[in-house]
């Protein structure tokens, strides 16, 4: 018999994981919106950080683009979609002026940021954004407020660091998709130096992004690799690889698709942790699952730290044409 003997693998396959009701309305809205109005749709930035959502898209008529201005004339009444993380102020307002059809994805858990940090500055403070620069949510926040009356802070470092001008006068907000316990510890660095800081009315980070850390968290303990489903420009993706460091998996690593996999470097091992991140298609993680069942001897245990009910409805131009085509 010369069938080779496959090792044995226990995949810890974590819940929840994969797709948030952000995502999953911001694809919505475009698949609808190309139903509704046909193709080409327009849309400002990669809709979610995922280039197998990306694509999926693209093969249905829609065109994705960096900026408003390349939208041809003959296309100015085709709907544009803003992307699901947000958008400054200024580019609805662009929209107006080029009078385009303009459909906004940003999910609600961003807007809600923007409304707390809109309300701190209504309160007299000055915002103290926590996130990473350069990141399109990051951009879109500071963006809600004038120039200049936003501050960044991406580290423990800054927060030691940073020198306000009216230090009793702030009040903060952050990025949705941080690491909980890496914001924790900015946030007790500023509550340290300006006692008076003051917190926003409702959490920042979140439901989808504290609960695939905390399935991530329980499930790392023992694991000797803990792969992610996630693009490289995913934040909430490249979190959850450092969560799994932390919480004691011997290696993580973010995985696009798998393709990408490099068996050899894996080595020996026993116990497979694997994830996904918010912007990560579910068929990933089976074509992932089914390329380690093509190589070990795979039992797939189910990790599930919570079961997620949270939807978003689509916007108003849209509910007729899901309920007549859907
Ligand atoms: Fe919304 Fe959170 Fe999903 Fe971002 S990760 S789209 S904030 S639900």
């Amino acid at each position: 018999n010369t069938t080779p003997i496959r090792p044995k693998l226990t995949i810890r396959l974590c819940g929840p994981r994969g797709f948030c009701a952000g995502v999953d309305r911001a694809i919505q809205i475009v698949v609808l919106a190309l139903k509704g109005y046909g193709a080409p749709v327009y849309v400002r930035h990669e809709i979610v950080h995922n280039r197998y959502v990306v694509e999926g898209l693209e093969a249905k008529g829609a065109i994705f683009v960096e900026e408003l201005d390349e939208i041809p004339e003959e296309h100015r009444a085709q709907p544009v979609v803003f992307s699901a993380h947000g958008v400054p102020k200024s580019v609805p307002a662009d929209a107006r002026a080029r009078n385009l059809f303009y459909l906004d994805a940003t999910c609600p858990l961003v807007s809600k940021v923007h409304k707390q940090a809109m309300r701190h500055q209504r309160l007299g403070r000055h915002v103290v954004l926590i996130g990473h620069a350069g990141h399109p949510e990051v951009i879109g926040t500071m963006g809600q407020l004038a120039e200049g009356t936003v501050s960044l802070i991406e580290t423990v470092e800054d927060a030691a660091a940073y020198a306000p001008a009216d230090p009793d006068n702030l009040g903060y907000v952050t990025q949705t998709t941080l690491s909980v316990d890496d914001t924790e510890g900015v946030i007790a660095k500023l509550k340290e130096r300006f006692p008076n800081l003051a917190d926003p009315a409702a959490d920042s980070i979140c439901y989808a992004t504290t609960n695939r850390q905390e399935a991530v968290k329980q499930a790392a303990p023992g694991c000797d690799l803990f792969l992610i489903v996630g693009a490289p420009n995913s934040s909430n993706s490249k979190r959850l690889v450092e969560v799994a460091l932390k919480a004691g998996a011997k290696q993580s690593l973010l995985v696009q698709r798998a393709s990408e996999i490099d068996w050899d470097a894996i080595g020996t091992i026993g116990t497979l942790g694997l994830s996904a991140g918010a912007s990560a298609p579910e068929v990933i993680v089976n074509e992932i699952i089914e390329a380690f069942r093509e190589r070990y001897d795979t039992t797939v245990e189910l990790a599930e730290f919570s079961v997620e009910n949270e939807h978003f409805l689509v916007n108003r131009e849209l509910r007729s044409i899901e309920l007549t085509h859907d």
